[in-house]
């Protein structure tokens, strides 16, 4: 009788405390968290708007400048969700994918929820509109999209609200 060899496993938890800096882009998540604003910014010299914000423009590495964008956007490219992190668990299925705000010649990377949650709901072309957390703690989760005919039942409930 042979003995196969196991190694010996201890399962334990590490906890690290850790402060994360948004460095430049921290106004973004500011505007986000107190006044339920979309700043996106404006190069200097190109005139290229960019959503997520960059403090410099990445084609011309000029500056640019913070710029508010309107809510409302069309889905790009999406997907649904079914594996996730343990932050995201409850709420899954639910979707995700590239939105291109009005106004922007970039697009943000961003939850998308629905009632109805459908790959038709979603899918490219698709017009959405972003809802807040009411309770926001400046993290892009304080915000997601919805398709833009259920916008009025997402800020209805008590946990949302529309943005400005
Ligand atoms: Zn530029």
């Amino acid at each position: 009788m042979s003995e196969e060899f196991q190694d010996h496993q201890i399962r334990d938890v590490i906890k690290i405390n850790y402060k994360y800096t948004m460095g430049g882009q921290s106004k973004f998540f500011i505007e986000v968290m107190k006044n339920k604003r979309l700043l996106g910014t404006k190069c200097k010299k190109c005139g290229k708007t960019w959503m997520p914000p960059r403090i410099n423009c990445s084609d011309c590495y000029e500056p640019a400048d913070w710029v508010e964008l309107k809510q409302i956007g069309t889905i790009e490219v999406s997907t649904i969700v079914w594996y996730t992190t343990s932050a995201f668990i409850k709420a899954i299925p639910y979707g995700i994918g590239f939105i291109k705000l009005d106004g922007a010649e970039t697009s943000l990377f961003q939850g998308i929820f629905s009632e109805n949650l459908v790959p038709s709901k979603i899918k490219k072309g698709k017009r959405v509109k972003a809802v807040f957390n009411k309770l926001r703690e400046g993290k892009m989760t304080d915000f997601f999209f919805v398709p833009e005919d259920e916008y009025d039942n997402w800020i209805s409930k008590p946990e949302y609200e529309g943005g400005v």
